[in-house]
């Protein structure tokens, strides 16, 4: 086995030194960018509250043949980009790919077709692709993930897809563009991809190279081929939606329906497909402006086969997932508002080794309060502890300087001006507490 390493040369003086990269297509979420994920995170909770979904949490890998059964053997997640290994038990595990296949599997184990009906959870946290990483493309990236079982209503599918919409509308997402298509159900799927394929036949010469595969393969994935030669072919090629059986037809109408009558926008986009083959009916995608070409904030659809394919009793889902990388990407990009980090309340600054001890000791009973206080630690000058007390925002600086010292109380001292008392140890938690913008 060759082992490489992602180092970056760095010059130090005189040394060359070789600092290790995070793998290719991951990246660290830095403090500062914290805002955005813990903003969305607060707005997702709200959402899944309002609308009555309860959290699940599934472990980061799975057994290989769960995916492989589950999001299929011919998707490209399957075939190319899931980080397979054998683990020292010699069982083949999976770091996920998605989580449907994930959550159709704990509700099959953990016996949740007896709950009352539907069964509405959502789940958030890391999935792995091996793809080519590139703007709001990642190989470890997250998701939101939101899947409703055991219900066949279209109002289902809406409420699925209102959960996405109220997100981006708390998050004051602007254009945004929700893409709407049914695929239809193993009765009117098998007629239409009859059709398909032969209007692709007598076009075979024109289309690229990928699409001769498809056709043989995987003919409904012609219809999301990327390349321009292939798109007017695309373009007249028939619609799925327009050759659905009487109950697919119906399921569809009746979606669009409610769309319209609360007035959700929405494209009819034939071409929408989904690269996963366990969708059924409804699929959609949501597409946010100026996010670049990876613009798919996010996808779901109905899987009305899954929890069979997966072993359990047949039972009908629906549901989707959101990137938060591209949902962070939109909110930068559309320059969304987010609260500002809360500062800490006071930093508490010292001159010498008593009044070190005594900061440790104030530090520990404001916290025990529950008072979010810091201090710079070492033996600085107080100044340069202030310049610290302003790059950390903090709203006070409570000083222990000699005189304090010798007469048993802090110097509280308000950041921006204004304050400033000397306040008695015994005193700082209630004053600092009184003294705390709401
Ligand atoms: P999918 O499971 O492929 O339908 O993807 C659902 C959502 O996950 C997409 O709409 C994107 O927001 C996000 N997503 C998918 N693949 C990636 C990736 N490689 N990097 C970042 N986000 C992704």
């Amino acid at each position: 086995m060759r082992i490489s390493y992602s180092f970056k040369q760095v010059i130090e003086g005189n040394d060359v030194k070789n600092v290790f990269q995070c793998p290719k297509g991951t990246k660290d979420v830095l403090p500062e960018e914290q805002v955005y994920w813990q903003h969305i995170e607060a707005v997702i909770r709200k959402v899944v509250r309002l609308y009555g979904y309860e959290k699940l949490d599934l472990p980061i890998f799975e057994e290989t043949a769960l995916f492989q059964r589950g999001v299929g053997e011919g998707t490209d997640i399957v075939e190319k980009e899931m980080y397979t290994f054998q683990d020292k038990g010699g069982t083949f595990l999976t770091l996920r790919p998605e989580f449907t296949a994930s959550v159709v599997r704990a509700y099959i184990q953990q016996g949740m077709s007896s709950l009352p009906r539907p069964v509405k959870v959502w789940s958030i946290g890391p999935v792995f692709r091996y793809e080519r990483p590139q703007a709001g493309r990642y190989r470890q990236f997250h998701q939101f993930n939101v899947e409703a079982f055991g219900e066949e209503d279209p109002a289902l599918d809406f409420e699925i897809m209102q959960v996405a919409w109220h997100l981006y509308d708390m998050l004051g997402f602007r254009n945004l563009s929700f893409q709407l298509n049914s695929i239809g159900c193993p009765i009117c799927k098998p007629a239409y991809l009859k059709r398909l394929v032969d209007y692709y036949r007598s076009r075979e010469t024109g289309i690229c190279d990928d699409c001769r595969k498809r056709l043989n393969k995987n003919p409904l994935r012609l219809l999301d081929c990327k390349t321009e030669s292939c798109r007017p072919f695309i373009a007249s090629a028939p619609p799925m939606y327009e050759h659905l059986c009487p109950e697919c037809n119906g399921h569809f109408n009746t979606l669009r329906s409610y769309l319209d009558t609360l007035k959700k926008t929405y494209t009819l986009n034939h071409t929408l497909v989904r690269g996963l083959d366990y969708y059924t009916k409804t699929v959609f995608e949501v597409w946010a402006e100026g996010i670049g070409a990876q613009n798919a904030v996010c996808g779901g659809g109905r899987y009305d086969g899954l929890v069979e394919i997966l072993g359990g009793a047949s039972t009908p889902g629906v549901g989707f997932a959101s990137g938060l990388e591209r949902i962070v990407l939109a909110l930068q990009q559309q320059k969304g508002s987010v609260p500002p980090p809360s500062p800490p309340l006071a930093y508490v600054s010292y001159h010498g080794p008593a009044a070190e001890k005594k900061a440790v000791e104030l530090l520990a009973g404001l916290r025990e309060k529950g008072i979010e206080a810091i201090m710079g630690f070492g033996a600085r000058s107080l100044k340069a502890q202030l310049r610290e007390a302003d790059r950390r925002k903090a709203v006070f600086a409570v000083l222990l300087g000699d005189l304090e010292m010798a007469r048993g109380e802090t110097l509280v001292k308000k950041m921006d001006g204004g304050m400033q008392e000397n306040v008695r140890w015994d005193d700082l938690a209630s004053v600092l507490m009184k003294a705390r913008i709401p």
